[in-house]
């Protein structure tokens, strides 16, 4: 098994060879954090992913907020904030709250998915690869900050328009954050790589 790391930040090749379970890499060079060796990363990786996945649903089923303006009260569920942003006449709004609140978090979780159930069961799957490579790449382009900064922008210019109320499933959604950023912090590029390595070899012998 290839022991050996390229820093996120200054590219420098590290040897993780002498690390034991539960201890933390950092660069020699420029401090960077390489990789936190835990015994389950698989397993609480998809324990985050499939919570995350549910709270994702729980927050598109129930009233998400309710809107008062000029006497008028309406009911939004999430999935309807979209249209209901581009009928008002802000169409990138709507886009923003379709793409980064609800199309690619899914996206990303149902990857996770993908990754991790396997993985668990040490089965090598071919998308295992291809999936890793994109969720790192997401994952180095700081996704998780700049979802939230999405989901704020978003929720700022909604509380313009009218009096806003909090449904249960905004509280849901709140759940949904919090776990989403709990699997995308579990997700550790030097250890799935080496789980994804070790399944090949299994599969292939
Ligand atoms: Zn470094």
């Amino acid at each position: 098994m290839d022991n050996t790391i390229a820093c996120q930040a200054c590219d420098l090749l590290v040897n993780l060879e002498s690390m034991r379970p539960g201890q933390r890499a950092s660069c020699p060079r420029c401090g960077y954090r390489l990789t936190r060796l835990r015994p389950d990363a698989v397993e609480r990786l998809m324990a985050y992913s499939i919570a995350a996945l549910v709270a994702l649903v729980f927050a598109c089923l129930f009233p998400f907020l309710s809107f008062a303006s000029s006497g008028v009260e309406s009911v939004m569920t999430l999935p309807q904030t979209p249209g209901s942003l581009w009928r008002n006449g802000l169409p990138l709004v709507a886009i923003l709250v379709a793409a980064f609140i609800i199309a690619i978090p899914a996206l990303v979780l149902v990857s996770l998915l993908l990754l991790s159930v396997p993985l668990a069961r040490g089965r090598f799957r071919p998308w295992l690869k291809p999936i890793g490579r994109w969720l790192f790449h997401l994952q180095s382009w700081a996704m998780v900050e700049v979802f939230i900064i999405g989901v704020i922008v978003s929720l700022v210019k909604i509380a313009k328009m009218a009096t806003v109320t909090l449904g249960l499933s905004f509280w849901s959604y709140v759940a949904f954050a919090i776990l989403f950023t709990f699997a995308i912090g579990v997700l550790d590029r030097y250890q799935l790589w080496n789980a994804i390595e070790a399944a090949e070899k299994e599969t292939a012998s």
